[in-house]
């Protein structure tokens, strides 16, 4: 039996309870610029329209059925998903230095990287069995570690007087950690910052990776969702491979297939170039898959179904990228708008970073106390860290938030 003591009431979600929040606010101003799910102009979800083609054409495919999947997931979606991440005629897919599960969405992928590490990561120096993520990173990245009891440590990211890149800092820190450390890398469309390295500084991160033997764990969950871009959004990964690394990938299908619920993702460990990589490769995809047994036995369907058809489907591609482009192409316009205002109301501050960052978050550099009164005075609901959602931006209310700014930096 548990004694009272030994389970102490833990804390709500933060992000859960703000949604909770905003759903209770009865003021039809209100505001949410919370939860990081895509929004169309009418701050409604949006079901992508290659989406419901997709699911008009699995509904009336007689052999649909609802038997399990296999343990490693939907064949036709692991291999469509590896391509798009890694590039079609990448080298390491022709080499078979692959091997790829389907999870539960990003978190799922994150996970089962975390849940591998903590098994079979196995560095020389014992204290490289740590894994790095960026100050700040998505909070769940410490809880999904600490649960698999992977040391976590902090690289700084974020410079707070140019809400842009300490990249110093970064490279400082990653210089220093141990040989071998575990380095985790958001592949585009930093959360909750919105920034992200330029590709020179991609290439000096890689460098002194290189130089360290460290182990690169990249997490994706907006590709092509940030710029509008598969390429341009999967091009830190390939650069690393390019690079010869030994890496993993988590993939998610959430954002840039609005399947949020369906948890569509993948994983993925890409051996390094070696005349024992297939071998090695097999062997890591043969563990992944008891892990993934006794996890979730297999993966959920449907989600997987819809992205397969569409990412195998040259047609259906086509039609996902325009999809992509409406969705980045209205954030990035919300970006203009919300940054325009705030220099046509001479708000004190800069506010080029509202522009300079990428993908479905700003970081604004509104204090706690700031967002307290943004939610008190004004109804506008955000984290507590002053991150946005710029989704829940639109033309309906990117003025009433500017002037929400303008009234409390004030
Ligand atoms: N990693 C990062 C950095 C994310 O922002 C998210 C989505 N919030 C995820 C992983 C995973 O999300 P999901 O499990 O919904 O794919």
């Amino acid at each position: 039996a548990f004694s009272a003591e030994l389970v102490p009431q833990a804390p709500a979600d933060p992000l859960f309870g703000l949604m909770a929040a905003y759903r209770a606010d009865t003021d039809p101003k209100k505001v949410d610029l919370g939860i990081g799910a895509y929004r169309d102009n009418n701050a409604k979800p949006w079901v992508l329209p290659v989406v419901k083609l997709a699911d008009e054409i699995l509904r009336k495919d007689p052999a649909v059925n609802h038997e399990y999947l296999p343990i490693a997931g939907l064949v036709d979606f692991t291999s469509a998903s590896q391509k798009l991440i890694l590039g079609a005629s990448s080298p390491a897919i022709s080499e078979k230095r692959v091997t790829s599960l389907q999870t539960i969405s990003g978190t799922g992928a994150v996970h089962l990287g975390a849940l591998f590490l903590s098994k079979f990561y196995s560095p020389a120096i014992a204290a490289a069995k740590t894994i790095y993520v960026s100050n700040p990173t998505w909070a769940n990245h410490n809880q999904i570690f600490g649960n698999v009891s992977l040391p976590v440590k902090n690289y700084p990211y974020f410079n707070k007087e140019t809400k842009g890149l300490d990249f110093d800092g970064m490279i400082d820190s990653i210089s220093s950690a141990p040989e071998g450390s575990i380095i985790l890398l958001h592949a585009c469309a930093h959360n909750p910052t919105g920034v992200d390295p330029t590709q020179e500084q991609w290439k000096k991160i890689a460098a002194v990776m290189k130089q360290r033997c460290q182990f690169p764990f990249f997490d994706c969950a907006y590709q092509g969702f940030a710029s509008g871009s598969l390429a341009q959004d999967g091009w830190a990964i390939n650069y690393f491979v390019e690079q010869g690394f030994e890496l993993m990938i988590a993939q998610s299908y959430a954002k840039n297939f609005g399947l949020y619920g369906e948890r569509a993702g993948c994983f993925h460990f890409v051996a390094a170039p070696s005349s024992s990589a297939v071998d090695e490769a097999t062997r890591v995809g043969s563990q992944l898959a008891i892990l993934q047994r006794s996890e979730i036995s297999n993966p959920p369907a449907y989600g997987a179904r819809i992205a397969s058809l569409v990412l195998n489907d040259p047609k259906l591609f086509a039609q996902w990228e325009e999809d992509l482009r409406t969705m980045s192409g209205r954030i990035i316009e919300m970006r203009k708008a919300l940054r325009s205002k705030l220099e046509e109301l001479k708000t004190p501050g800069t506010w080029n970073h509202i522009t300079d960052q990428i993908g479905m978050f700003s970081f604004t550099g509104l204090s706690e106390k700031q967002v307290g009164q943004l939610r008190e005075k004004f109804h506008i609901y955000m984290t507590k860290n002053g991150r946005i959602s710029m989704a829940g931006l639109n033309t309906g209310n990117v003025e009433y938030f500017a002037k929400a700014v303008d009234s409390v930096v004030r």
